[in-house]
Formats: structure tokens, sequence, C-alpha cells
């Protein structure tokens, strides 16, 4: 079928949850048999968020192909379970850098640039070529921001543009907003969503769909207000309040005929959506034993900044029957000895170090890891989470006093993680990791051999410093086992401690690959382990 396209565009703030209703329609389409594939628009006018902090901006997620991208395309993916590439994402920066080039090179033959129609014909090109390659049936396009942003303009016009030229039975709008609550009169407002409304049609779009959200339930009379208001029909305009699980929004949506509306507004053959896995997945919501998990790290007051780490551990709990509190521990409490954040770290069941960078809080996560070895909690490193277990074990297990990192000391001298030596030349930040899917061969015998049930696996990195072999044999005749080498035996992949229930520390992030209905087999180890040490305890 000639492919179709869905634009998702949010209105009143940002935060509403774009993300998540572009990957549910996309589930919702997939179960109706279609294939899909998405794409972000981030208006920032970085080349792409693998700089930002992810304190201000939240994760930074990494595709097969090495992109490191918004949090988003992690929804994308966990939702549709499709794996995304380069082709999903595009910063402004990207696209002025590609026009400006090809203006340094003469390609435009001495013509004026301008927004339109070179910035909007290169956005349009990034749909069509991501269709193209993609074959998708339906590509949906997020565009970040709110509308009204400034930055937001250029891509809003290439919608319209897009519109225009493919039809508009092969293009539809969809507009996520907010319904505010006002706690004096006890009412949800539909105004702020009319006028966001009216900023689309001032710039020649007019969705087909509403996802109006609200933390409470929102009246019939609300949504019939909107409809009236906003010129869509009123079985268009959805409801979308906050659900306690992000995954039941798909069966959610469901409820309110999303694939009937798509296939009537897309003008393409109803099926009914095979919505079985997710109605399991509703079920498995309902886990009976509490185990606590501690994510020890410094990016802790930004609720998005592990995010895929945190969907992994619910993933891999639902599917154990557990329900699962997630502790966000600060390594820089634990590194002051605040005794508050202490107790909150010894009450948990599992220790899961995720990755970072820079040395702040370093210490605290390495005083994490050995309070984990000692005491024989679980313990999953994750990325820099590895490189702390291996410092933890250097320095407390096979003496070697100051053990670290090149990244936190670069003049020490036992640096058991030190600067890949083959990017020695790359002080250039920003696309410069090692990045993207690696494949990885695992050791007969070992824990994680156990846990992925083969031999070769490929998992997603993002990393700049490594396993130092020069301590290899050194740390192995302490007890440290090297059980995930990369095929060609240079880069250590994964270490275990022996000596302990589970204690695994990875150089990639697993977490980008688990999907909600197939957890990581390395989350559902800790998982299974948690629940073994606290049944004990
Ligand atoms: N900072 C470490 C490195 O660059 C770890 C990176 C990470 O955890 N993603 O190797």
């Amino acid at each position: 079928m000639q492919t179709k396209y869905i634009f998702v565009t949010g209105g009143v703030c940002s935060g509403l949850g774009k993300g998540i209703a572009s990957a549910s329609m996309g589930a919702i389409l997939k179960a109706m048999g279609k294939s899909v594939f998405v794409m972000k628009f981030d208006a920032y006018l970085n080349v792409d968020p693998g700089t930002m902090n992810p304190l201000r901006h939240g994760e930074v997620f990494v595709t097969d192909d090495g992109a490191e991208t918004d949090l988003d395309l992690g929804h994308y993916e966990r939702f549709i379970d499709i794996p995304l590439s380069k082709l999903s994402i595009s910063c402004t920066g990207q696209i002025y850098e590609k026009i400006l080039l090809k203006e340094r090179n003469g390609d435009f033959l001495g013509k004026d640039i301008q927004i339109i129609p070179h910035v909007t014909n290169e956005i349009k090109q990034r749909i069509e070529n991501a269709a193209k390659v993609s074959k998708a049936d339906f590509v949906i396009i997020e565009i970040g921001g709110t509308v009204g942003d400034i930055e937001v303009e250029p891509y809003l016009e290439s919608a319209r543009q897009f519109h225009r030229e493919k039809g508009h039975e092969n293009v539809l709008f969809s507009h996520v907003t907010l319904l505010p609550y006002l706690q004096v009169t006890n009412e949800l407002k539909t105004k702020p969503t009319q006028a966001s409304v009216r900023e689309l049609q001032r710039r020649g779009i007019q969705p087909d769909i509403i996802f109006a959200r609200a933390d409470s339930s929102i009246p019939k009379e609300l949504t019939e207000k909107i409809s009236l208001f906003c010129d869509v029909e009123e079985e268009a305009v959805i409801p979308n309040e906050t659900l306690n699980n992000i995954y039941d929004v798909p069966c959610m949506l469901e409820t309110f005929n999303m694939s009937r509306l798509l296939s009537k507004k897309l003008s393409f053959p109803y099926k009914k959506p095979v919505m079985t896995e997710w109605n399991r997945l509703s079920k498995l919501n309902t886990g009976k034993k509490n185990i606590t998990i501690a994510i020890v790290g410094k990016y802790i007051s930004h609720g998005d900044a592990y995010i895929s780490v945190h969907e992994a551990v619910r993933s891999a709990a639902m599917h154990n029957k557990s329900a699962v509190k997630i502790e966000y521990i600060d390594s820089e409490k634990l590194e002051k000895k605040d005794k508050k954040e202490w107790k909150r770290l010894e009450s948990s069941d599992g220790i899961i170090v995720p990755g970072g960078f820079g040395d702040r809080g370093i210490e605290g996560k390495i005083l994490a890891a050995q309070y984990a070895r000692e005491q024989k909690v679980p313990y999953l490193g994750l990325c820099l989470g590895m490189q702390i277990a291996t410092i933890e074990f250097a320095r407390n297990v096979a003496g070697i006093k100051g053990a670290t990192s090149e990244e936190f000391s670069p003049k020490a001298k036992h640096q058991v993680i030190h600067f890949m030596p083959d990017q020695k030349n790359l002080r250039k930040k920003g696309g410069t990791m090692r990045l993207g899917a690696y494949p990885c061969t695992l050791k007969a015998g070992s824990k994680v051999k156990e846990l992925y049930k083969k031999q070769k696996i490929s998992e997603r990195h993002r990393h700049r410093y490594e396993f130092n072999n020069t301590y290899r044999s050194q740390l192995e005749k302490n007890g440290l086992k090297i059980t995930g080498m990369s095929p060609n035996k240079h880069i250590v992949e994964i270490v275990e401690n022996a000596d302990h229930p589970f204690m695994i520390g990875v150089q990639f992030h697993p977490e980008f690959q688990s999907r909600p209905l197939r957890p990581h087999p390395l989350f559902d180890g800790l998982i299974k382990a948690a629940l073994n040490s606290s049944s004990r305890g």
C-alpha cells in the first residue's frame, strides 16, 4: 500500500506524552497487521541529543546503528518493537548543518537560501526518505515542542505542505493537548486546548484527532465542547486520562475505537487489531511480592534520565509477578555518608549503577558497589556501572591502591579503565564514542551465558572508556571473571564476580533492548536474584 503519514503535534505545554500517544498509535497499527516506522523531529538547534545534559533533556537513547537520540525513540521501540535508526531522529542543527554544507559547496547555484523552501524541503525529504527506506505502511512523525514555539514553525509549515502534496487520505494530523485542572472550581478547562488548536489552524493545519490529556477523569461535556470549538468530530476527541501504567495506553485508546478512527481517517480497510499481548501485559501488572531496586546515580532529579533502565526493571518485575519499587539514590549523598540515603540503599533488594559521565558522585557509586559485593546484594552495572564494579574490585579485592578510570583521574597511576586506544585522537565531543550495536561472545559456564541462553549476543553501546587489558590477569587471578568479550577479544564487555550470587557489570546498555512484552535476560536475572535474596532476608 502507499505509505500513509501521521503527524503528532503538541499544544499548551510540553511533557504531555506525545511520545506515548505516537507509540500507542503505532502499536495499534502494528496489531492491525501494518508495518510502522516512527520519526521524531526535535526542534533544538543541537545536531543530536548526544551532547545534551540528561538532567535537562532526560536519557539519550541509542539505536542499533549508533544514533544518539531523544528518549521518545525508546518509547517507540518498546511499544512497537521495531528497531529504529538514524532516520528516526532529526534535530534542527542536523538539518541546518546539511543545508549549510551544501551552500558552502555551491550546490544552490548562487540562490538565496530560505526557510521556505530550503529548510522545509529538507524536512519533507527526510520524511519521504524514511518512508522509502523503511517501506513502512505508516510513518508516524512526532514534532517535538509545542505549537507556538518559534523553533517549531518550519516543521509545522513542512507538515502543512506535506498534507497538501500527499492528499488528505494519506496524511493525518493528531494533536496532544492538556486540560488544566482548577482546584477553586474543581473543573478541567478546555480554553488552552481551543487556543492551541487555533494556533495550528492559523498555520493551515486542521487536526483530525485530539488527545485531551488530564490527570483526572474527563466528562463527556468537555469532549463535546472541544469537538464543537475545534472542529473535530466528537469520536475523534480522545479523553486521555493519566494512567498508572503507560503500557495500558494502547488498550485504553482501543476502548475509544482508535483503530476504526485511523482506518476511517486514513481511508484504509479496517482490520480488528490483535491486542492479546497488550491485554496480557495489562494483567501482568498485578504483581504480589514486593521488592525494591535501587538505582544509584547522579541524574536522579530528572525523572526521565534513566527511563529505559526504569522500564527494563519494571518489565522484568512484571514478568516475575512482583511489584517493584524503584528507589533513586543520590551517589553524592552516599559519598557524604548521608545516613538516610544509606538506609534507603541498605533496604533495597538489588542495586543498579547505570550509565554516566564525569567524576561527580563516582566515589559514592564505588561505595555502593563495595556494599553490594560485601553484603551479597544483587548488583547490575550498566556501562559506567561495569567500570565502577571493576574499579571497586581492583581497589578492595586485588589491592590495587588508587585504582580508577582515566575519565575521573587522567594522571592516575592505576587506570584500570582507560581511554580506548583506538580513540586516542578523538577529543571532540558529539558522536565520537563507541556507539551502537556490537557483538559480544559469552563464556561457557558463566552466569551471563546461563541468562542469555546463547553464546553470541549483540548489544548497544555508548562509551569512550574501556577495561584496561594490562590489568586483566591480575584482576582475574583475584577472582574477577571476564565472561563477555568482543569477538576479536580486545574489548572486555562483561565482568562477573564468581564469589557472589549476582554481581554482573556490562560495558553496554541492555536496557535499550528490553521490551515490555520481552524483558531483557539481565534484568530478569537481577529481579530473580533480588526476589531470592528478599525471601531469604
Ligand atoms: N563515562 C563512561 C565512558 O565514557 C561510561 C559511559 C556510559 O555509562 N554510557 O566510558
